[in-house]
């Protein structure tokens, strides 16, 4: 905005002590001047409101988020949302379209438009678990600034049944929009709409072998296509309190047309995403897929053209492991699966999401805005230590997340495993830095005790005292068992240690009092606890013995 100063109403004085405080030029001692105004009557007015309500105004300072091109959107989520193209680029484009339109029409350009009614582009996405599919949605709603709900469907059920209904989600959604009251929120969202992921629609999908639950499942897809069509919603849930009250006093005030309007809004301007994995057994989408492809049917257009895919089916079951079909699903393969042709019909864009590899997940880990790698170096920094790891303990790490086939929510849990001890152990104890590498993921236990100087063998038996009061006293013969067994099973000692000695809890509940000696007899006997217990227990129901005493009272086996 280019400003003539000489042309706008700002007290001189004001625009002098400014451009003199900030060493600033005049038009930007202006343009300061404006938006600090501006700023200033804003929280005027939400101050009122806070106090007395929004009163009978229009809501006020509904802001409205900006319009962004498809190709800025996808920009933003290639920061975030490693791989799955086709489906960064037709949400770009769904959403920019959709938020587009909707902020024309409030510019008020409609009156020269000969298209009355925008279709809207809903999206269905199907793939596997883990891989993004929710988690792009997030990330496109931040950054369009417009409230973005996910859901999971088996939450919700038709209305009428016990359990969330179809339109509580509007109202969800009006929680997250920005504004002071309730009628604000939902002011916001009947001008600029907002994104609802209606998570899980796959298991909403009628499957036509238990009747009951197919109608409900039904009920819910046909709730869910009265929202994406169009549909009035109030705002305050009519089965709760103030949904009553509000209905009590607005048929007490004849049921006034106005005082109705302002407590429903319309879903028209809301962007709809149905989103699922669509595995079921014994036939997934997948399946379904691969046999129309088989059977040679190419696929069924809306407009009655029928497309062949050109995909040679193949014998080779790698090669076809790693091909895609949900690439391929048109709507009648939803539609087998079973969703209703209505919703299918209504959500006319179609995308998918890849199964992560591994060298998608390292990049997960590595490169993304929010990656993982930096969220943990952060941590460990709080705490005075510099985080890193080696390219081979990034590919062990990958390997393990794969291993989990719940695509990138795995790292965590395999991140969480592997770094715990170093969590525990190293706060506190000057240790300025920590380098994983493969070796480390492979025994981490004893790479923290081998940092702290500790034996593995003098920290279970810490540990072990610690938990139940009783010393063991680890035999030297059976130290070097221990170790050996360690690495003919290449395990950490730490991990042999607590596999072999796991049945010595049993000690506690035969209220042992004496130090224990752990000889080479007792690793060499995987059931060497089990024999005493059930020696020990027998000696009680015999009523010779109710404590072992030193030497065990002749219980060990
Ligand atoms: P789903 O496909 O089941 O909806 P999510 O999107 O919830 O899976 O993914 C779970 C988590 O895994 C996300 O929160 C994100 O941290 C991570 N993630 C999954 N896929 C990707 C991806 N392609 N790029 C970056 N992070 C991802």
């Amino acid at each position: 905005m280019r400003i003539d100063p000489t042309k706008i109403e700002a007290p001189k004085e004001e625009i002098d002590a400014i451009t003199k405080k900030y060493n600033c030029s005049e038009t930007d001692a202006v343009r300061a001047f404006l938006n600090a105004t501006e700023a200033t009557k804003n929280a005027y007015a939400n101050s009122l409101a806070r106090e007395l309500g929004s009163g009978d105004e229009e809501p006020i300072n509904v802001p409205t988020p900006s319009v962004h091109t498809p190709a800025e959107i996808k920009n933003h989520l290639d920061q975030y949302v490693i791989g799955q193209e086709d489906y960064k680029k037709r949400l770009s484009i769904a959403s920019a379209y959709n938020f587009a339109v909707v902020h024309a029409l409030n510019e008020g350009v409609s009156e020269n438009l000969q298209v009355k009614r925008f279709r809207k582009k809903n999206t269905i996405i199907s793939g596997p678990s883990g891989s993004g599919k929710t988690y792009c949605a997030e990330i496109l709603g931040d950054f369009l600034e417009v409230p973005t709900l996910i859901i999971d469907s088996t939450d919700y059920t038709e209305a009428g049944y016990v359990g969330k209904s179809a339109d509580d989600m509007v109202r969800e959604l009006i929680q997250l929009a920005p504004g002071q009251s309730k009628q604000e929120k939902a002011g916001f969202i009947e001008k600029n709409g907002g994104i609802i992921f209606v998570d899980e629609i796959d298991k909403k999908a009628k499957d036509g072998k238990v009747i009951g639950h197919d109608i409900s499942r039904e009920g819910f897809q046909r709730a869910v296509l009265k929202l994406i069509e169009r549909k009035l919603i109030s705002v305050e849930d009519p089965m709760s309190p103030a949904g009553q009250i509000q209905e009590m006093m607005s048929q007490q005030r004849g049921g006034h047309e106005k005082d109705q309007q302002k407590n429903v809004i319309s879903t028209e301007n809301i962007l709809f995403i149905l989103g699922g994995s669509f595995q079921r057994y014994p036939e997934d989408l997948e399946s379904i897929v691969k046999k129309r492809i088989e059977r040679g049917e190419g696929r069924i257009r809306e407009d009655g053209s029928v497309t062949v895919t050109g995909f040679v089916t193949s014998n080779n079951h790698e090669a076809e492991s790693h091909h895609n079909f949900y690439r391929e699903a048109g709507a009648d393969d939803y539609i087998s699966f079973g969703l209703i042709p209505e919703l299918v019909g209504r959500a006319p864009v179609r995308t998918y999401v890849n199964a992560l590899s591994k060298n998608d997940l390292i990049r997960i880990m590595t490169e993304t805005r929010d990656s993982i790698v930096e969220q943990y170096k952060f941590e460990f920094k709080l705490f005075g230590i510099d985080l890193d790891f080696s390219d081979d303990a990034l590919m062990w790490i990958a390997e393990r997340a794969e291993n989990q086939k719940t695509g990138a929510r795995a790292l965590i849990s395999v991140f969480e495993n592997m770094l715990t001890e170093f969590q525990f152990e190293l706060p506190g104890r000057n240790f300025t830095e920590l380098k994983i590498t493969k070796e480390i993921c492979e025994s981490p236990k004893d790479a923290v005790l081998a940092m702290l100087a500790r034996s593995p063998l003098v920290d279970f038996i810490g540990k072990f005292k610690r938990d139940h009061g009783i010393d063991l006293v680890i035999e030297e013969e059976a130290e070097r068992k221990i170790e050996e067994y360690a690495k003919e099973h290449k395990i950490q000692v730490s991990t042999a240690i607590e596999k072999l000695l796991s049945g010595a809890s049993a000690l506690n509940y035969m209220n042992w009092q004496e130090p224990f000696i752990v000889t080479a007899k007792v690793i060499d006997n995987p059931a060497y606890f089990d024999e005493m217990y059930v020696k020990w227990h027998q000696k009680i129901l015999d009523g010779t013995s109710a404590d072992p005493g030193a030497g065990g009272g002749g219980i060990l086996p």
